[in-house]
C-alpha cells in the first residue's frame, strides 16, 4: 500500500472510549491530566463520555453508546480523518458483547496509523509527549494512488 503524509494540527481530536469496568480509571486519568487535555477536542462513545463531560466538565461530542455501535461511529470518524489520537481503556478481563466491534476499531486505528493507548501507562506517555500539542507528520494509506492502480477484472 503506498502511503502519503498528513499534518495533524497542534489541537488534536481525541477519542475516549473505556469498558464499564475502566470506566473509573479512565476519569481518574482525565482529572489528573486534565490541563493537558483541556487545548484539545474530544468525541466519545455515550456512557463514557457523559461521565468524563459531568466529571470534568470538558466539553464532548458523544456518540451513541459502544456496545450499541459506538465502537464503530468512531471508526467511521478515523476513516473521514476526524481523530487524531486514541484513548482506549478497553477491559482485557471481562468478555464483551461488542468484541467484534472492538476489533474493528482497533484494525481501523492501525490502518490509518492512528496513536492508540488500550492502557493508562501508554495514555500517560501520549498525554505527556511533546508532538500532542504539536503539528504532526503522520503517514497513512493513500487512498487515491489505491484507486488508480485498481483495474476492472
Ligand atoms: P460506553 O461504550 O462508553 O457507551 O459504555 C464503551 C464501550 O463499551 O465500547
Amino acid at each position: 500500500m503506498d502511503t502519503r503524509i498528513v499534518e495533524n494540527p497542534a489541537q488534536k481530536s481525541i477519542a475516549l472510549v473505556a469498558h464499564d469496568h475502566k470506566k473509573n480509571d479512565l476519569l481518574k486519568w482525565c482529572q489528573e491530566h486534565l490541563e493537558r487535555l483541556k487545548p484539545h477536542r474530544f468525541y466519545a462513545t455515550g456512557t463514557t463520555g457523559s461521565l468524563i463531560e459531568q466529571q470534568t466538565g470538558l466539553p464532548i461530542h458523544k456518540l451513541i453508546s459502544g456496545p450499541l455501535g459506538g465502537d464503530q461511529q468512531i471508526g467511521a470518524l478515523i476513516t473521514e480523518h476526524k481523530i487524531d489520537v486514541l484513548i482506549f481503556f478497553w477491559d482485557p478481563l471481562a468478555a464483551q458483547p461488542h468484541d467484534p466491534d472492538v476489533k474493528a476499531l482497533l484494525r481501523l486505528a492501525a490502518v490509518w496509523n492512528i496513536p492508540v493507548a488500550c492502557n493508562q501507562s501508554t495514555a500517560d506517555m501520549v498525554i505527556t509527549s511533546p508532538l500532542l500539542g504539536t503539528p504532526y507528520l503522520r503517514h497513512e494509506p493513500d487512498y487515491e494512488a489505491y484507486l488508480a492502480k485498481r483495474t476492472l477484472t
